[in-house]
C-alpha cells in the first residue's frame, strides 16, 4: 500500500515530545508538574491522575556482511539525506527487535538476513527526539539487491577500504570503525 511521505519541521517533532493536551484516560486537559523527578504531563483530576511518561523511540539496524563486504543504502531522507547508513528503522509494537532488523533489511535493500549476534545498543539524540538503536550482527542468506526507493537511493556492499561517504549517525561510525579495526 502506497503512504504518503510524512516529514515533521523541527517544530512539529519537538510538539510531539510535549506530550498530551488532553488526558486520554479522562479527556480533561493535561498540566505540566514536576513529578517523579522530572516535569511530565500529568491529568490534574483528583480522580485519575493520570502521568504520561515519555520514552525514546526504539530502532533496529542489522550490519550485515556477504563475502567480507558490508551492506549499506544511501538514504533518501532527513535524518541524513543524500548519506549512507546501515539498514534498519523503528521497531514496530508487535515485532521482536530481531523480526524488525530482519524485516528493515529486506525493505529497504532487498537481502534476507539471519541475525548471527549483537554488535552494540546506542543511545541517541536528534531533532525527532531521543532513541536507542539496536545494532545486530548479520549475515546476507538470500535475496538480491533491490531497494524501497521511497527511503533508500540505492544499495551497495563494501570493503573495509571501499567505505561510500559520508556515513550518518554515531552507532554506524563506531561499528565500521571497529569493523575496520579488526575488533568486529
Ligand atoms: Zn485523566
Amino acid at each position: 500500500m502506497a503512504t504518503k511521505e510524512f516529514h515533521l519541521t523541527e517544530a512539529q517533532a519537538a510538539a510531539t515530545r510535549q506530550g498530551f493536551n488532553f488526558c486520554p484516560m479522562c479527556g480533561t486537559p493535561m498540566e505540566t508538574r514536576h513529578v517523579f523527578g522530572q516535569n511530565r504531563r500529568v491529568c490534574p483530576n483528583s480522580e485519575c491522575h493520570f502521568v504520561q511518561f515519555l520514552d525514546p523511540k526504539l530502532t533496529t539496524a542489522v550490519f550485515a556482511e556477504k563475502e567480507g563486504k558490508v551492506l549499506l543504502v544511501k538514504r533518501t531522507m532527513n535524518p541524513g539525506k543524500g548519506s549512507w547508513c546501515f539498514p534498519g528503522g523503528f521497531m514496530e509494537m508487535n515485532e521482536s527487535p530481531q523480526a524488525s532488523a530482519i524485516r528493515e533489511c529486506k525493505e529497504e535493500t532487498g537481502f534476507d538476513v539471519e541475525i548471527t549476534g549483537l554488535v552494540d545498543v546506542f543511545y541517541y539524540q536528534d531533532y525527532r527526539g531521543s532513541g536507542v538503536a539496536i545494532m545486530y550482527r548479520g549475515k546476507i542468506v538470500g535475496g538480491h539487491a533491490t531497494h524501497n526507493p521511497v527511503e533508500v537511493e540505492t544499495v551497495g556492499l563494501f570493503g573495509p577500504d571501499e567505505l561510500p561517504e559520508p556515513i550518518v549517525f554515531e552507532s554506524n561510525l563506531q561499528t565500521l570503525a571497529a569493523w575496520q579495526a579488526g575488533k568486529l
